[in-house]
């Protein structure tokens, strides 16, 4: 067949689609098992399958630049620097902050963090949004993880036949870093903790 067209396009990879229950389901992992992460970020920051595991609400976004989605691992490694970290308004202990949006025409900035001793998120204000997001944006690029695509447009229109030839599929070319599973990582470090104690 006549290749009339080809282009290769590289995309961020996105959170694995789930239907919303699925996503709760992954959301209340992390938030009940928290502690557990944090004990063994270290393991999480050194095996790039666990580092680049996307949720659906770890991400930064203005109605302007779209959401980018935050890798587990960048936001330990934001953590680890102090980065991104507020008060509980409940036990004042250090929260960590995971997700965060603004409007950069009315200057509201959002964002919401978890909180390890009370095992429950909140939302807060903050001050502006460059306070967050120019952490996770310069840390972020340093770890990318993108798809390449190889879009090919076989399909051609002539006077004669109309549209000739018949459209080919997208080829995947390099599928980035694989992930594994919240859930199966979350089984993972509960067994080591098993293995320590
Ligand atoms: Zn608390």
């Amino acid at each position: 067949m006549e290749i009339f067209e080809e282009r290769t396009v590289v995309q961020n990879i996105l959170p694995p689609a789930k239907t919303k229950a699925e996503h709760q389901s992954d959301f209340d992992l992390f938030l009940n098992h928290f502690k557990l992460i944090l004990e063994h970020q270290e393991i999480i920051l050194n095996t790039p399958k666990y580092f680049q595991i996307l949720l659906e609400r770890f991400h930064v976004g203005t109605s302007i630049t779209g959401i980018a989605y935050i890798p587990l691992g960048v936001l330990l490694l934001l953590w680890r620097d102090e980065e991104l970290i507020c008060q509980c308004p409940e036990c004042n202990g250090n929260s960590y902050i995971f997700q965060a949006g603004g409007s950069l025409l009315s200057g509201d900035h959002r964002y919401t963090a978890i909180c390890p001793e009370c095992k429950r998120c909140f939302c807060g204000r903050a001050s502006s949004f460059g306070e967050i997001y120019s952490p996770i944006c310069s840390i972020l690029k340093k770890y990318p993880n993108t798809e390449t695509i190889l879009k090919r447009r076989t399909t051609t229109f002539s006077w004669g036949q109309g549209l000739v030839g018949k459209p080919t599929p997208d080829e995947v070319i390099d599928s980035g870093i694989p992930t594994i599973e919240f859930k199966s990582l979350i089984k993972l470090l509960d067994k080591a903790l098993e293995g320590r104690g």
